[in-house]
């Protein structure tokens, strides 16, 4: 789609090497990478920092225990190494904990099945102290903060970690800032038009029109993406995807400091109930979503499923339910069912254009790194000046 475009205002800024559309996780680190790489980078973002999909997620930085069930070994063995690293290099926004799987006699799960699933999760972190598990004696099962345990067989602990992804998209901003980057937000990406050596791209911000140049333009901009690939001239290849909402509950009052990873009675689908602040976040859910990813918001069947599951492990929970969250997974279009498909990332590229489907908050880093393989190809190499694996992350400053 070519709309009409209003006058603008010329910028007497050189051209950049890379223009990033999206100030989510994904072009958060990409902007961080491509700056410390050396590369002048602009990142763009219509609303505000992590506004999209980056807000709404389960908060989890994990290897995807239940990915192993799909065999995405290699996806699961990336995001330990990446979930490793964070915990390293983010020690205020990245904390571990402990996962609580309950197995009862109904479950569709047996205890030997999980036992396998761990392990092997354990073997995919290299046996390392934070992917260790355990089996919670029945003695201790009273300590359990509410849980059911009428039916209840076996329960298993294992770690993994949490974050809170807008903190963390900020602070991966912040840290491309601290390198030289350059930011526009809120500003949206009106056009972009092959110029001779990339693009020229107009975008719009409460101070009008502006253009800028770029000698490549990633599109990070996650639901958004098809509808940004329309934005630019001439059309690039684009893949079909669809789009599926994931509902979070906030609910008032903290069920516990640790994390429980549930099975639905309804579906045997894996819902989580985290610590969240003072409160617990209760999520998610698979529902199909064909709207305009502004609209994304809470259905009352997501709200019942998910209280359906709450009510039926905890049943004595009381707490009002005092927020919700619709975010929106970009997923490959497939015969497959939603849970079945691939969370790998997918990149589409042509000449100068390069854009992210999918991939996991937990991997933003590795992502990013694939995605300047393919941007040096592009550009040729330039002075390195950091190297994202060493480079710390901390809390912005309005959260210090
Ligand atoms: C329900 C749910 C739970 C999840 N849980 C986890 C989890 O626990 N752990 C994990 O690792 N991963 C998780 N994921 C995956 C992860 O959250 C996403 O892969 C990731 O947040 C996507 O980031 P993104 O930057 O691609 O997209 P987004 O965060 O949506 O960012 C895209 C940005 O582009 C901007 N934009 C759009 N159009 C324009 C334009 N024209 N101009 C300028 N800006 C524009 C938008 O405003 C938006 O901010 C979850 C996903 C969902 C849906």
């Amino acid at each position: 789609m070519n709309r009409e475009l209003p006058s603008t205002n010329n910028t007497a800024e050189p051209p950049f090497d890379v223009l990033v559309v999206g100030g989510g996780i994904q072009g958060a680190g990409v902007a961080q990478a491509a700056q410390a790489a050396g590369y002048r980078t602009l990142v763009v973002e219509k609303a505000t920092w992590a506004a999209g999909t980056s807000s709404k997620s389960s908060k989890l930085i994990h290897g995807g225990l239940r990915y192993l069930q799909s065999g995405d070994f290699s996806l699961v063995r990336e995001s330990l190494h990446e979930r490793a690293l964070l915990l390293k290099l983010a020690p205020q926004l990245v904390h571990g904990n402990w996962f609580t799987i309950p197995i009862y006699r109904n479950s569709h799960y047996r205890p030997w099945q999980i036992r396998a699933g761990l392990s092997l999760y354990w073997l995919l972190t290299g046996c390392r102290e934070e992917g260790r598990f355990e089996v919670i004696p029945k003695s201790e099962w009273s300590q359990l903060t509410g849980l059911k345990t009428e039916g209840l067989q076996t329960v298993f602990r294992y770690r993994d970690a949490q974050t809170d992804d807008a903190k963390l998209t900020a602070a991966v901003i912040q840290s491309a800032v601290s390198l030289g980057a350059k930011t526009r937000c809120p500003a949206t990406l009106l056009a972009a038009e092959e110029a001779s050596d990339g693009y020229r791209v107009q975008l719009e911000s409460n101070e009008g029109v502006e253009t800028v140049y770029c000698r490549l333009l990633v599109n990070a901009a996650g639901p958004w993406i098809n509808r940004v690939a329309e934005r630019v001239s001439p059309h690039p290849d684009h893949l079909d995807i669809e789009l599926v909402q994931g509902a979070h509950l906030v609910l008032e009052h903290k069920i516990s400091d640790q994390c429980f990873y549930l099975e639905s009675p309804e579906d045997g689908r894996a819902v989580f109930v985290l610590p969240w602040y003072e409160g617990t976040l209760l999520g998610t859910t698979e529902t199909a979503f064909n709207g305009d990813p502004d609209q994304a918001a809470t259905t009352q069947e997501e709200k019942r499923y998910l209280l359906n599951v709450l009510y039926h492990y905890f049943p004595d929970y009381r707490g009002a339910v005092c927020g919700d969250m619709a975010g929106l997974r970009v997923l490959p279009k497939e015969q497959a069912g939603f849970h079945y498909r691939s969370r790998e990332v997918q990149f589409v590229t042509s000449d100068r254009y390069l854009a992210i489907y999918g991939g996991k908050l937990t991997g933003y880093r590795a992502t990013a790194e694939k995605a300047m393989q393919q941007i040096s190809k592009m550009l040729g190499n330039t002075t390195k000046q950091a190297d994202t694996r060493t480079l710390p992350l901390t809390l912005p400053p309005e959260n210090n």
